[in-house]
């Protein structure tokens, strides 16, 4: 189960999430957030969780008091017993470490910090509330309040930023004995500040060789350090991979709760409406889309191939044999026999995966699934 929080104490110049800086919607939402984890639960007829995770928007923004009511009810509302992940998203520039001890006890184990990178002046373009040296004390602070399991946000393509500083976060982040990265490239919505400044001339952004290059170096850095890939934007020391993200990419069923949330349960995906007032008040709508059964089968290769480990053709094969749908197959092995031949893509028995320049180069690929 995910939770949306969408609150934040100030707005990153880059971000396109839903989330406001409009703290007075927050007791009606975290209200609202308590109810619906109830109702669900009622209606699924109390269902087990595997994993739980809390994000947004800032969820380290919740006082202890408000995480207590929304951790009770999903205590309440789910049958946690086989539950083997529970991750808060939290910003640097608002944890201490009496919150973070305070949300281990409540038994969330596993923190994502969007550390973005130790750069004050890139941390200043992007809006970010915090400085590097923050950043690293809160990566601290959570080891400290007991979190074993502690993931960093690295972010590349940030006008300025060049590889150097890059690989410099990267082994600083993890001298602090970091357990998990996850790279993202610098996503300009249409609407955002920071593209503005770039559309104006007054920022440039890295060229796509640069950020490939920084990729690649990423490629080799990482895994040296001790943390190999297990997805296209993910490391993880071993065991520290996140079991929550995992299930989206193994499409697993997940059921999303909060403004902008998604959901997929069976042949349904559903996401629920984005206007934060009115989802607090319950009067938000949802856009729901029923998969047919070439949609279910493209989202297998389309998802699972992003893992290290790849998809394993000769089942996805048998399931398409099975829904009459073998000739759509056929047509994706026509479009992929260059990028095998590229040696972007490597065949293993009757596993598929894609090689480390094949994770580099995943949109073009991948888009034969879309
Ligand atoms: S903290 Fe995250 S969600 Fe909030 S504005 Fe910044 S990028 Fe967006």
């Amino acid at each position: 189960m995910y939770l949306h929080l969408p609150f934040c104490r100030d707005r990153c110049t880059y971000c396109s999430f839903v989330t406001t800086r409009d703290e007075s919607l927050q007791p009606a939402t975290v209200t609202r957030l308590v109810a619906q984890v109830h109702s669900w639960g009622d209606a699924l007829d109390h269902p087990k969780l595997d994993t739980l995770y809390l994000g947004g928007g800032t969820p380290s923004l919740l006082s202890l008091n408000e995480l207590t009511a929304l951790s009770n009810s999903v205590h309440e509302a789910f049958d946690l017993s086989p539950l083997t992940e529970a991750t808060l998203e939290a910003n640097p520039g608002t944890v201490d470490l009496a919150w973070l001890q305070g949300a281990r006890a409540l038994g969330w184990d596993r923190i994502s910090l969007g550390v973005q990178t130790l750069d004050d002046e890139l941390l200043g373009r992007l809006g970010r509330i915090h400085d590097g040296a923050v950043a690293l004390e809160a990566l601290g602070l959570a080891r400290r309040a007991g979190f074993e399991r502690r993931s960093g946000d690295l972010m590349v393509g940030i006008p300025g930023q060049d590889l150097s500083r890059v690989l410099a976060d990267a082994r600083r982040m993890l001298a602090t004995g970091l357990e998990h990265i996850s790279i993202y490239l610098l996503d300009l919505d249409k609407n955002c500040p920071l593209k503005a400044d770039v559309d104006a001339g007054r920022l440039t952004l890295p060229s796509e060789d640069d950020v490939a290059t920084v990729f690649e170096a990423l490629q080799v850095e990482l895994p040296r350090l001790g943390l190999p890939p297990y997805e296209i934007s993910n490391y993880a020391r071993p065991g520290s991979e996140s079991r929550h993200n995992s299930r989206y990419w193994e499409r697993r069923p997940y059921l999303g709760i909060g403004p902008s949330a998604a959901s997929h349960l069976g042949d349904f995906r559903w996401t629920e409406e984005g206007n934060i007032p009115a989802w607090a008040d319950g009067r938000a709508g949802v856009e729901l889309q029923e998969l047919d059964a070439a949609e279910a089968l493209s989202e297998i290769p389309l998802l699972g191939l992003r893992l290290h480990r790849g998809v394993d053709w000769g089942a996805l094969r048998a399931l398409a044999r099975s829904n009459n749908l073998l000739p759509l197959v056929d047509s994706w092995e026509v479009q992929l026999a260059p990028f095998e031949r590229g040696g972007l893509i490597l065949r293993e028995g009757p596993i598929m995966r894609l090689s480390e320049r094949g994770m580099l180069l995943s949109n073009g690929l991948l888009s034969t699934f879309v």
